[in-house]
């Protein structure tokens, strides 16, 4: 039996029953390949869920408004996913009468959709026969027929994407892009799989050179940078507190967060009680100060590595625009301020 055909047979014996794979809809299928992207099947399906009963159709999305979407998302993380996903919604819906275009070019042009997502809301709701190169793609067929390609130079995917076409049945590219997906996320995974009960163990060729742990090749690693951030949560003589939006480009856009002080390095107790005189005795009577939290939380993005303080400083009178605790709640948060918030306030 060739690739394709032991692949598929694998496939329909050991897929994951997710929600999205029951439909051909675009609407549903879009939204998951957008939440799943970075993100574990079980981390991201509590959010598939509370997104389509909150958002039934593409019109329910794009009429919500941006902080009941980024609220929502809360904890999915890349908050431009959210962002870009709304907006896309409400192009669907207001431009294109809510009908998602039916061809990969087409598809491509949306906001937030890039090739893989267009490949795959493409063969998965219309059957159009175009690959879908992700993680999984990569490791199988660099595994499978020992390819030493750096899949971190951009030249990599074109070369992934044409043998995945030639290797997929074009009766059926729905199936067969599931299927590779699934094997990579199940049989063939990124450490340690167990090569012993594979169907492929017979002519899988990092196998056989004893490659497998050697195999993709990925080059690039990413240069984290270290960010020290303080948060100051005030506290008035009413209990209220005082946070603001992001709007700086860059992490956690249009999320909300306490005052910042943003340091070059760790700074103690002394450095910091100066620094929150510095910038607001001119605007508040400060009483006193104390930090929640002796030690950073330390916070891992991507490409930084956030090392979190929060401290809390009493005020005398009343902040200007301060909110209580409740409505505090029902603002959207980076996930780091959101537990300290349940946790300790
Ligand atoms: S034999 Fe091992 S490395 Fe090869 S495809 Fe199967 S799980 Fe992956």
């Amino acid at each position: 039996m060739n690739f394709s055909n032991l692949l598929i047979k694998w496939y329909l014996q050991n897929k994951r029953d997710l929600p999205w794979r029951n439909t051909t809809n675009p609407y549903p299928i879009w939204l998951s390949e957008i939440m799943l992207q970075q993100t574990r099947v079980a981390q991201g399906m509590p959010y598939f869920m509370s997104f389509t009963t909150a958002f039934p159709t593409v019109f329910d999305l794009a009429e919500a408004n941006e902080e009941q979407v980024l609220k929502l998302w809360q904890g999915l993380g890349y908050y431009s996913r959210a962002r870009n996903l709304h907006k896309t919604a409400q192009h669907i819906a207001q431009e294109l009468s809510g009908v998602f275009p039916d061809n990969y070019n087409d598809l491509l042009k949306l906001k937030g959709v890039g090739e893989y997502t267009a490949a795959a809301i493409a063969s998965f709701s219309y059957n159009e026969a175009v690959a879908v190169v992700d993680g999984n793609v990569f490791r199988v067929l660099s595994r499978y027929f020992d390819m030493d390609t750096d899949i971190a130079q951009a030249s990599a995917k074109k070369e992934f994407a044409a043998l995945a076409f030639e290797l997929m049945p074009k009766d059926n590219p729905a199936t067969f892009n599931q299927a590779i997906m699934e094997f990579g996320a199940l049989q063939c995974v990124p450490k340690s799989p167990n090569c012993g009960i594979c169907v492929f163990n017979e002519s899988c060729a990092a196998l056989q050179k004893n490659k497998v742990d050697q195999l993709p090749v990925k080059s690039k690693k990413l240069k984290v940078r270290n960010r020290y951030f303080n948060y100051l949560v005030l506290e008035d003589e009413t209990g209220n507190t005082l946070i603001q939006k992001r709007t700086d480009k860059g992490i956690w856009h249009n999320l909300y967060e306490f005052p910042l002080i943003e340091t070059e390095k760790e700074e103690d107790f002394d450095t910091i009680t100066a620094l929150i005189q510095k910038d607001f005795s001119n605007q508040y009577e400060i009483m006193s100060m104390l930090e929640y939290n002796e030690k950073s939380i330390i916070h891992k993005l991507s490409h930084q590595h956030l090392h979190i303080k929060f401290w809390k400083v009493k005020i005398e009178g009343t902040i200007e625009n301060g909110i209580d605790r409740e409505t505090l709640r029902t603002f959207p948060f980076p996930i780091v301020i959101h537990n300290f918030i349940e946790k300790d306030l």
